[in-house]
């Protein structure tokens, strides 16, 4: 289990861009096609609040839908939830140590696992591979 990370709003807001903290912390979505391009050298996409390693490089596929998507995760770092919000029934996913919200979950990825988390960008950092 990964510690869980607590901070309060006005920490979040210190630390975040403005951007970062309308995604993370409030539920937002970025713009499609804002970050779409990622880095494509190995290594491994953290969490922008907390640094918990959520995505490896080769989880990473082009769906070409105006944002990052990957057809898994990893399991220990991403929590997923139901979101009913704009009338729709999705299922949100985020950061399980610090509660960031990352993107959701769409069952229309590539195999093998048929299934596409799509992801704000600006949700993500990147740690190199050493
Ligand atoms: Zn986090």
């Amino acid at each position: 289990m990964a510690d869980k990370i607590v901070k309060s709003d006005a920490e979040w807001r210190e630390q975040l861009t403005d951007e970062q903290y309308r995604v993370t912390r409030q539920h937002g979505t970025e713009r499609p096609g804002s970050h779409e391009n990622l880095p494509t050298e190995p290594g491994t996409f953290t969490c922008v609040c907390c640094g918990a390693p959520l995505f490896e490089q080769e989880m990473k596929y082009e769906s070409h839908c105006g944002w990052p998507a990957f057809y898994t995760g990893n399991d220990e770092s991403i929590g997923m939830s139901r979101d009913h919000s704009h009338g729709m029934e999705r299922i949100e996913v985020h950061c399980e140590a610090c509660q960031a919200h990352l993107g959701h979950v769409f069952p229309d990825g590539p195999q093998p696992t048929g299934l596409r988390y799509c992801i704000n960008g600006v949700a993500l950092a990147f740690q190199p591979k050493e």
